[in-house]
């Protein structure tokens, strides 16, 4: 918006920049409190080519190698290399001939990848003419939009770990490789030919560069300022009543774009009348998970462990029912692992590590107490030590836990939810709540709750779809 000559003025709850993205520092360590896998390094570039600049004018990257780990049933542990033929030879190890059925998969994925991100999620989603486009028609039955993930990997491998393996990039989605249209097999491409990254100083060397750019191009930002309020006249968006220093304060503006999560801004900023979606639409939502979140500080160093560790040690599909099914705690979960400082030196003091515990749960679970936290941990910190194969829990010196009551208050996250609205087909497209207000004609919608969904390359694919539709609205 700014580059195109608008006065943009951000207002921001918290007293940085970053959101679900922000960083926490303590003790000497260092926490991305949220994203960690830095996938599709294209999206980034684009972004940052769009003002004219490149990423490493902001951040350096430089690439995992394995990508990651996945922590198997049993003792068996499998580091997942980032060079290709690597990868196809360990395939060839566990299922002989999926090495050569791989390239076809990816063949397969990369088209997806080039027509979905190339074409699909820079769709505003407004109305469906959009999708008439003759390349998207004659191609729909290779984007595979009506069989689900989990039946394409299927077609092609038989190994259980090798289906898991294959099924995990879409989580980041938000669903179950059941529920997750085949299109987004693109995700396996972005796994497995984009590679798995890491900007120097962490993710949040990510949102430092994007706060420059945004500087740089004369964006002012107001922090520790809270919108209690968007008033309305004549299906207008006048004022916004932001709280700062218990002050409330007045902003007035040509055009509002909510950056907030969807439901707090029609629930708790706009009167009821002006809402677009009930809240009986609402509950009838498939979420993306919620999250319980570990920031653990250690005094020494875990030489046995990589920078990401999947620990698929328990039962992939009882834990995704007891997410989206049964929606209860789990009994058992899958969890994942982040240390950063295997790979950067600057996120804990010398000779620690600073590790990253991540337990997706069902949204909107109640119960979400100090002993339950405390409980979970204590579980998965048994399975850790045991597959690293050496005490942690002992020298922990910094800790931290967050989770859904966290997620509400910080971010009015909708029942907790940690990645916004899940990409299953019923909830694609113009069937996601819409980019632009039905009822307030200069309200507009971005980030993982609307268009194109969640994840850090789809929101800022996001924030450029809605640029342009104010753009094309507004031709002052
Ligand atoms: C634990 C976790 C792990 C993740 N892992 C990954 C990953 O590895 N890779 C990846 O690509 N993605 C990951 N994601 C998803 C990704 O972080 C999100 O999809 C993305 O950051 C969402 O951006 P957003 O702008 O839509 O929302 P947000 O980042 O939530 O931004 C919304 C902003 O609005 C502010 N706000 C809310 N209400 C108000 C108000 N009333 N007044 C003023 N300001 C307000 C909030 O403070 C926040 O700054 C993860 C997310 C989480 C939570």
């Amino acid at each position: 918006m700014a580059k195109a000559g608008w006065q943009v003025i951000v207002l921001e709850k918290h007293h940085t920049p970053g959101g679900r993205a922000r960083q926490l520092s303590a003790d000497g360590f260092v926490f991305d409190m949220g994203p960690s896998w830095y996938w599709m390094p294209d999206v980034f570039e684009h972004f940052f080519n769009s003002f004219g600049k490149k990423v490493s004018d902001y951040y350096q990257l430089k690439r995992l190698d394995p990508s990651y780990r996945v922590y198997w049933p049993g003792n068996e542990a499998m580091d997942v290399p980032a060079d290709y033929e690597a990868l196809k030879h360990l395939f060839e190890s566990i299922e002989p001939g999926s090495g050569a059925r791989l390239d076809q998969f990816l063949k397969e994925a990369a088209y997806k990848y080039e027509v979905g991100i190339n074409k699909l999620v820079f769709k505003p989603g407004q109305s469906l003419s959009e999708f008439l486009d003759i390349d998207l028609i004659t191609g729909i039955l290779k984007l595979d939009v009506f069989n689900s993930v989990s039946k394409h990997v299927s077609k092609y491998f038989q190994d259980a770990r090798i289906r898991q393996l294959l099924g995990f990039p879409v989580l980041f989605l938000g669903a179950l490789p059941q529920k997750t249209p085949a299109l987004y097999s693109l995700m396996n491409y972005a796994d497995i030919k984009g590679g798995t990254w890491y900007p120097e100083g962490g993710m949040y060397s990510i949102v430092n560069g994007m706060h420059q750019l945004a500087l740089e191009l004369g964006v002012q930002f107001c922090f520790d300022h809270e919108v209690q309020e968007i008033s309305i006249e004549k299906n207008t968006a006048k004022n916004i009543i932001a709280k700062h220093s218990g002050e409330l304060r007045t902003f007035s503006a040509d055009v509002v774009i909510g950056g907030a999560d969807y439901h707090h801004i029609e629930s708790a900023l706009i009167p009821e009348a002006y809402r677009s979606y009930s809240e009986d639409y609402w509950d009838k939502r498939v979420m993306a998970p919620g999250c319980l979140i570990y920031y653990v500080g250690l005094n020494k160093k875990l030489p046995n462990l990589q920078h990401h560790s999947l620990f698929f040690d328990t039962s992939f599909d009882v834990h995704g029912r007891e997410i989206y099914e049964t929606k209860q705690w789990p009994a058992n979960p899958l969890f994942y692992v982040c240390a950063s400082s295997v790979s950067d030196d600057t996120v804990a003091p010398e000779g620690c590590e600073n590790l990253f515990f991540l337990i997706p749960v069902a949204t909107g679970l109640s119960n979400d107490s100090e002993a339950l936290r405390n409980y979970y941990f204590d579980m998965i910190m048994e399975r850790f030590e045991q597959r690293i194969g050496e005490p942690v829990a002992e020298n922990i010196v910094y800790k931290k836990s967050f989770a859904h009551s966290d997620f509400v208050s910080e971010y009015h996250s909708f029942k907790g939810n940690a990645y916004g609205l899940a990409n299953t087909l019923w909830q694609t497209a113009i069937l996601k709540p819409a980019c632009r207000s039905k009822k307030i004609k200069n309200l507009f919608f971005t980030g993982q709750l609307t268009v194109p969904g969640p994840g850090v390359p789809p929101s800022l694919i996001s924030g450029e779809v809605v640029s342009r539709e104010v753009i094309k609205s507004y031709q002052f």
